[in-house]
């Protein structure tokens, strides 16, 4: 029984000429799939139909191809051609009730059209701007191109309503749309009646809109979407222009949705954003339209969701990662299963699966773009036949997840964990500066587990080998994670960094397990990801000082995939860390430490009490050796299979792949084996003859 404080969250609410049936509004979100992976993106929307979301947007949709923004994967309508996987996508969206919306694009100055090869256009000439600095350049676009654009659009319209969506979105944030690039005074500098004074840097997106109301605003609702401030200073389009525009044609689409402003500030990290975050821009907007205002701030928690309502804030609650996260995020609310939600984390790795042109991956839901690829659901799993018993060693994000998911199997499960809390890495991350929102990973997990008869928790259960044997399981899933280098070995250094005999040289490990630390610490980051800016974090926050060294050309480097790198090199230099870039580390003696340039070789040497290694990890797979060193024994003792997974297979600096690998040890366990087979379905590309 849905909790009566929660009503209000599904009063329909009135969009033009349609009608929401509540307040949750999934807005647009890249995923890494788009163009290439069309089946498997509709069902990913499928899904949280069936979840329960009102609206369901696509990703940014590029309408012309004078306007693409290769190497990133987003969806392209550029042609008849393209229009059934729109059709698909359509019919996902509305299978469980929910309005289809489509979010038109054209990028302008953030394509570079690297795939089309046609020469971008923008308000005036200007460098491409994007996060690959191709050597770009658009022109000025000039009357005629303006009004191509519009006929673009009008086609993209039609388009769009043939196949079935019902909400037209205009893009026009994050810098990464035609429209905000026109509003913007930084960038549009014409002196024509499109530049200028706000009406006129607002007169494309006002005939844009018109025309769209024109081609099919009598069956499809309008929507715009905009940047609460372009984050770009005084010169920028900022919150109070966007004030002044709002009033300025208030009635103009049927609904503005919000987004924060820059992709980086919108889509903040748990490490660097609160939940709600952009609430002050938004704060006030909503009194100077009649129309229905969206808003985002990585909304998980249902009684934010109603604050928001009730203040007037907004009147749906628009959620991108809090969706990927837990498409059924509604339904539950719905059903007053609110401890059910599997709550985002806020780490941004659904993000890099669009920075890397890969799939993206969810670190909360492993099923995520996984739908139609391998028919798994963040939800439901096959049952198994016959539920056999299955030992899990070890608790962290891997063991959780495969002991949880192996539970809805239907099997037998027996989780042991050798330390008396269970979570692992998760646990002990999550006490780290700014983690605090990972221990969702095993909160949500362990209150799963909970409710079910047919998993045990073993705390303080350290197994060896004979424990194993002895357990009576027929399946071992040894999940039994793993320990950071000392010895400085990663990506510079193949083999280990010369130490003098009684330097002290620490990990993560033993900062997390508590080590008592003081003076100037080296800290040497050949990881790359959070953790070396953490480390950081931490030492500050016990009083030393910190050299952070690393051969990358910047701190946190593969964060640039998870929108944090500006945010992390920011707080450490603003912090007074002493940082050295393409440093690598070379030896460590007794009060110091030689770096080299990674370029030239060029020695140096730093000062220190001590070098923590953020370097690359080893599996702790002892007991492993151990049970393969019986194999043997195994059949009498009813042993079928042991495999490691996770940490203990592999070492991931992030946890999404360890709760990945958990979820799929439980839906492989009892497949066949499949040989050389593609263990995932693909769509290719027809030759055409
Ligand atoms: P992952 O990311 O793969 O889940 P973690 O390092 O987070 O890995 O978790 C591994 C967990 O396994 C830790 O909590 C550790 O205490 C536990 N563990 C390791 N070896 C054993 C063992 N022999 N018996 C029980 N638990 C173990
Ligand atoms: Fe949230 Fe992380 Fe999942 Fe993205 S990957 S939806 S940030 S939990």
């Amino acid at each position: 029984m849905r909790d009566p404080r929660h009503d209000i969250l599904f009063e329909p609410v009135k969009i033009g000429p349609l009608t929401a049936k509540n307040r949750f509004y999934q807005v647009p979100h890249c995923n890494g799939g788009g163009y290439r992976d069309p089946s498997a993106v509709a069902e990913m929307r499928r899904v949280k139909s069936e979840g329960g979301w009102g609206v369901i947007f696509t990703e940014q949709v590029e309408i012309h191809h004078s306007s693409e923004i290769t190497p990133f994967i987003e969806l392209r309508l550029w042609e008849e051609k393209d229009m059934p996987s729109f059709v698909k996508m359509a019919e996902a969206i509305h299978s469980h009730g929910a309005l289809a919306g489509i979010e038109l694009a054209y990028p302008g100055v953030n394509g570079p059209n690297l795939y089309s090869r046609e020469v971008p256009m923008a308000p005036v000439n200007m460098p491409i701007l994007t996060f690959t600095s191709d050597p770009v350049q658009a022109r000025a676009m000039d009357k005629q191109d303006i009004r191509n654009l519009r006929n673009w659009h009008r086609q993209a319209y039609r388009r769009a309503k043939r196949a079935g969506f019902d909400i037209l979105c205009l893009y026009g944030a994050h810098g990464f749309g035609v429209i905000q690039h026109f509003l913007s005074p930084r960038i549009n500098q014409r002196t024509d009646e499109y530049g200028g004074s706000l009406k006129n840097r607002a007169r494309l997106l006002k005939e844009l809109v018109e025309d769209a109301r024109d081609e099919v605003g009598d069956t499809c609702a309008i929507a715009v979407r905009l940047s609460l401030d372009e984050m770009a200073g005084p010169d920028g389009f900022t919150n109070a222009e966007l004030r002044d525009l709002v009033a300025m044609h208030a009635e103009l689409p049927d609904v503005w949705d919000f987004a924060h402003g820059t992709w980086e500030a919108c889509s903040g990290t748990s490490r660097f954003k609160e939940e709600a975050a952009q609430e002050e821009l938004i704060r006030g907007l909503k009194q100077l339209t009649p129309r229905p205002v969206v808003g985002v701030g990585r909304f998980t928690s249902p009684d934010q969701m109603v604050r928001q309502v009730k203040q007037g804030l907004v009147d749906f609650i628009g959620a991108a990662r809090p969706s990927i996260a837990d498409p059924h995020l509604p339904k539950k609310i719905d059903e007053g299963r609110t401890e059910d939600i599997r709550e985002c984390i806020g780490c941004n790795i659904c993000v890099t699966g669009d920075m890397t042109m890969g799939l993206s991956r969810c670190t909360q839901n492993s099923s995520f773009m996984e739908e139609w690829r391998k028919g798994w659901h963040p939800e439901r799993m096959r049952k198994a036949a016959p539920p056999k018993k299955v030992l899990v060693v070890g608790s962290g994000p891997a063991g959780l997840s495969a002991a949880h998911r192996l539970g809805l199997r239907g099997y037998e499960v027996a989780l042991a964990e050798a330390r008396k809390e269970l979570g692992g890495r998760v646990t002990l991350e999550s006490r780290l500066p700014g983690l605090s929102a990972w221990a969702r990973v095993r909160d949500y997990r362990i209150g799963q587990i909970g409710k079910m008869t047919n998993v045990e928790v073993y705390r303080d259960s350290h197994l060896t080998a004979d424990d194993v044997l002895g357990f009576g399981a027929q399946h071992v899933c040894l999940a039994t994670g793993a320990t950071w280098r000392r010895d400085g070995v990663a990506r510079f250094h193949l083999r280990p960094v010369p130490v003098a005999n009684g330097v002290r040289v620490l990990t993560p490990d033993d900062i997390m397990a508590g080590a008592e630390i003081k003076g100037h610490v080296l800290v040497y980051d050949d990881d790359h990801y959070y953790m070396g800016g953490v480390m950081t974090e931490a030492l500050l926050k016990a009083g030393c000082t910190v050299s952070l060294v690393t051969p990358s050309v910047k701190v946190s480097e593969w964060a640039t995939n998870t929108l944090e790198q500006g945010f992390i090199q920011q707080r450490l230099l603003m912090a007074g860390v002493d940082v050295r870039v393409t440093r690598a580390l070379m030896s460590v003696g007794p009060g110091e430490a030689v770096i080299a340039c990674t370029y030239t070789g060029r020695e140096e040497r730093v000062a220190c009490d001590a070098v923590l290694m953020v370097t690359a990890r080893l599996p702790v797979d002892g007991l492993q050796q151990s049970l393969l060193a019986v194999t043997e024994q195994w059949m009498d003792n009813g042993i079928e299979t042991v495999a490691a997974i996770g940490d203990a297979e592999a070492p991931s600096s992030a946890i999404a792949w360890s709760t990945y690998a958990g979820h799929r040890y439980a839906e492989e366990l009892d497949e066949p084996e499949r040989g050389d087979a593609l263990p995932f379905r693909r769509e290719i590309a027809e030759l055409l003859t």
